[in-house]
């Protein structure tokens, strides 16, 4: 019956919610009991449901199965209780997910599974998903999941995560998102080990075949859903993200989250940290540990951010950003060795070994820590880094919590008290000598959701660097003085919908005055169209 095909359908399902009206209408009566619920109830069910699950696995897959048979219900309690469920949807719980992905395979289609062995047919494979109107796809091969590392086709979990985040950060309608993995084999053992594997069971597939595959999926998602498709890169390995990143986004509507994400979270945290150390991000010196993706992404936005404040040469901005890596220093010596990402900040200094080294010798104002080395930012350092200067800023954005490079109560401690600091996860406030601190999380959910809206609503054609910088800036400026009163440089969570609407208004200005934007004319006032198109759950 007509009824029961609508119960079936998530997008259409209301679950208790369907009215006594339709329930005559659709043929649902005698599927489902007497009892008429709103929707607000159902979400109060579904959050009490949610904490009696003890383990955290457990809540992952209760509210995937949500998500599954009743979408609305399911969007409706991530964005009424967005702090509370995101570490059930991405980090840190995605990840246990994806590793045991084969396991709690969900038996419905979730996003789609594009195979090497699908080369030559992507095209007419992206006709097999429902929906034809998609304007937001995240994807992954699975290669660096988190920190996990290689997880083969089980990090479908990743991009299902994050384009959840897009909604309920930030209101971009789930029926115009697609979650894709490409599947071009694994090099880890345990799952090619496993009997239960779902994925392709062969090395992965590297060199031109490679990127000939990741080249014609972007290809076939540009000709069937246009040129203003956004396609996000998201944990893709080190070696392939940044030539990935550099081919394809001048070309298509693309970013990569990982660099480019996290390198405008850290960025809006140095512009939010001048209201408290009163110097602009110009006049500071940065040292990193870590020049992978994170470090190479936030080292390039930052050096960006002071040409355009001060109109000098990217080139002379980068000679204030060091670079320190598992060997030491990044430097003019150690060019021949150097990964491509790294080569911009080798600059003519000493080769140093140590980070104490490199903070005494170079005086660094500004310490960001991506190198997944915990404790790394010991007593000595941050002793050292409070002789540079009167507030030291100082970021350890290792996750997971216990890859951080020190704990903001370390931070504080040990600085007495002067410290900016915030984190890649979440940590608790600390009182020390009759003073509160709540430490920032420098989390990415603060700006993708926000670009994504914008790339959406103004139907982009390109994200630029000027995107990122611009989109930095606007979360910069939402940060609350209440906030400041307690040294956070980062806005409260639960205002997270609020502050994508200003990063994706700032952000879509910007397109429409470089002339990337295809949704024409502009809208007289942008920012209310962009709240226009915002979903909200809702029958
Ligand atoms: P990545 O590409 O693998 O880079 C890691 C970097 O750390 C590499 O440059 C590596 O050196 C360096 N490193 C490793 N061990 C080191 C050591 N003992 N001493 C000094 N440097 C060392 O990883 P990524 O994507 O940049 O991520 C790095 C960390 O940042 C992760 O913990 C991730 O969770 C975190 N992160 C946080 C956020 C956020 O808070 N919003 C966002 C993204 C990433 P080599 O180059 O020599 O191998
Ligand atoms: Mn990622």
């Amino acid at each position: 019956s007509r009824g029961y095909t609508t119960m079936k359908t998530p997008s259409l399902n209301k679950g208790l919610g369907f009215s006594k009206v339709e329930r005559e209408t659709l043929g649902l009566k005698g599927l489902l009991p007497p009892a008429t619920l709103t929707l607000g109830a159902q979400v109060e069910l579904t959050i009490q449901e949610l904490r009696r699950k003890s383990s955290a696995l457990d809540k992952y897959v209760f509210l995937q199965s949500l998500q599954d048979v009743h979408s609305t219900l399911y969007y409706a309690v991530l964005s009424r209780h967005t702090h509370e469920c995101m570490p059930f949807v991405y980090t840190p719980v995605v990840g246990e997910a994806c590793q045991k992905f084969s396991q709690i395979y969900r038996h419905t289609p979730q996003g789609l599974y594009l195979s090497m062995d699908d080369r030559g047919q992507l095209r007419s494979i992206l006709d097999n998903w429902p929906v034809d109107d998609i304007r937001a796809i995240v994807f992954t091969d699975g290669e660096r999941i988190l920190g996990l590392g290689d997880q083969g086709v089980d990090g479908m979990g990743i991009p299902v995560g994050k384009l959840a985040l897009y909604t309920a950060c930030a209101g971009v309608d789930p029926s115009h998102c697609l979650p894709v993995t490409l599947d071009v084999g694994t090099n880890n053992q345990g799952k090619l080990n496993d009997p239960f594997y779902i994925g392709h069971k062969r090395r992965r597939l590297i060199g031109a075949d490679y990127d000939a595959f990741v080249g014609e999926f972007i290809e076939a998602a540009v000709d069937k859903y246009g040129k203003s498709v956004m396609l996000q890169f998201e944990d893709f390995g080190n070696s392939n993200a940044f030539r990935l990143l550099h081919h394809w986004q001048e070309k298509v509507c693309c970013f990569n989250d990982d660099i480019q994400g996290t390198a405008a979270v850290a960025l809006a945290g140095i512009l939010g940290s001048t209201a408290l150390t009163g110097t602009a991000v110009e006049n500071h010196r940065f040292l990193f540990l870590g020049a992978g993706e994170a470090g190479a992404g936030i080292a390039e936005l930052i050096a960006y951010a002071i040409h355009i404040e001060t109109g000098k040469s990217v080139e002379e901005c980068r000679k204030q950003i060091f670079m320190i890596d598992s060997k030491g220093l990044v430097c003019k010596s150690r060019l021949h060795e150097l990964q491509h990402h790294k080569l911009n900040f080798a600059h003519d200094v000493a080769h140093m070994p140590d980070l104490l080294t490199a903070v005494k010798t170079l005086k660094p104002t500004v310490l960001i820590g991506v190198s997944t080395l915990a404790k790394s930012f010991n007593q000595p350092v941050i002793e050292a880094m409070s002789a540079n200067c009167e507030r030291p800023v100082i970021f350890a954005l290792s996750n997971p919590t216990s890859k951080a490079e020190c704990t903001p109560e370390e931070a504080y401690r040990w600085s007495n008290g002067a410290a900016v600091f915030a984190s890649g996860s979440p940590f608790d406030p600390v009182e020390l000598n009759g003073k509160n601190y709540v430490p920032g999380q420098g989390n990415n959910a603060y700006i993708f959701p926000g670009i994504g809206l914008a790339a959406v609503a103004c139907g982009a054609t390109r994200i630029t660097d000027l995107d990122m910088y611009i989109a930095a800036k606007a979360l910069a400026k939402t940060v609350e003085q209440d906030r400041l009163d307690v040294a956070c440089v980062y806005p409260h969570l639960e205002n997270i919908r609020e502050v994508s609407l200003k990063v994706a208004t700032a952000v879509a200005a910007n397109k429409y005055a470089t002339g990337q934007a295809s949704v024409l004319p502009q809208p007289a006032n942008l920012e209310a169209h962009i709240r226009s198109v915002m979903y909200e759950p809702g029958y």
